[in-house]
């Protein structure tokens, strides 16, 4: 269920002593980036703020994550589970969300293979005002929109032949070459492969 400002009420907080975890997500790559808790106040106060808020236990009352560090998080969408007695917060971060500087607070390389790709296209962006002396990404944007489609076209005609002649190992690295350069054009065009896959998404529907 998503919850909204209308349903709150359906989650379990009485079972829960008025306190339910949070779990907040990475909304792009899926990383699990921190644990905390809500009462009805700190939700509330996600919903309407947009900024994700817990209950401290250990302050006592309300804290914007990020209210001193300035490394807030963006809320998404907000959901609960099952039996309705834990949350799921989907957000962007604004900087590393542990207070240890790590980008999580697991430490452990929770990273499935598409939240890989969504950390590469994360690094890809970047590229975009780094010095070309200092990056092929970087040169290549700085060589323009038809070098980059030029080469997504070079790369594709190449994993359609690898495919054909049942070369396994040339179809695994000119794939690559082709998701690399795929990515670099949508970024050189200002998009994000989350806005091909909000197409297949709608075609799924
Ligand atoms: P911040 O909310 O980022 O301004 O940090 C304020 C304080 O909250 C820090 O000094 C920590 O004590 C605590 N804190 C910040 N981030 C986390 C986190 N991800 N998990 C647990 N405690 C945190
Ligand atoms: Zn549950
Ligand atoms: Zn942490
Ligand atoms: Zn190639």
């Amino acid at each position: 269920m998503i919850i909204d400002l209308s349903n709150m009420t359906e989650l379990a907080w009485d079972k829960m002593d008025g306190l339910l975890p949070a779990i907040v997500q990475d909304a792009v790559t899926g990383k699990v980036l921190m644990q905390g808790y809500m009462n009805t106040d700190a939700l509330s106060t996600t919903l309407e703020s947009g900024k994700v808020t817990f209950f401290s236990r250990s302050k006592q009352r309300l804290w914007q994550k990020g209210e001193t560090s300035g490394n807030t998080l963006d809320l998404v969408e907000a959901g609960c589970d099952c039996d309705h007695d834990a949350l799921l917060i989907l957000a962007n971060p604004n900087g590393p969300t542990c207070h240890t500087g790590a980008e999580s607070c697991w430490f452990t390389s929770n990273t499935s293979d598409f939240t890989f790709l969504a950390d590469l296209e994360r690094t890809l962006a970047a590229r975009k005002s780094a010095d070309p002396e200092s990056s092929y990404t970087a040169r290549l944007y700085a060589k323009g929109i038809k070098r980059i489609a030029q080469k997504v076209g070079e790369e594709g005609v190449e994993t359609a032949l690898a495919a054909t002649v049942h070369d396994k190992e040339e179809l695994k690295n000119e794939a690559a070459d082709l998701l690399y350069h795929l990515t670099v054009l949508l970024q050189a065009s200002d998009m994000s492969m989350s806005d091909a896959i909000a197409v297949l998404r709608a075609r799924q529907q």
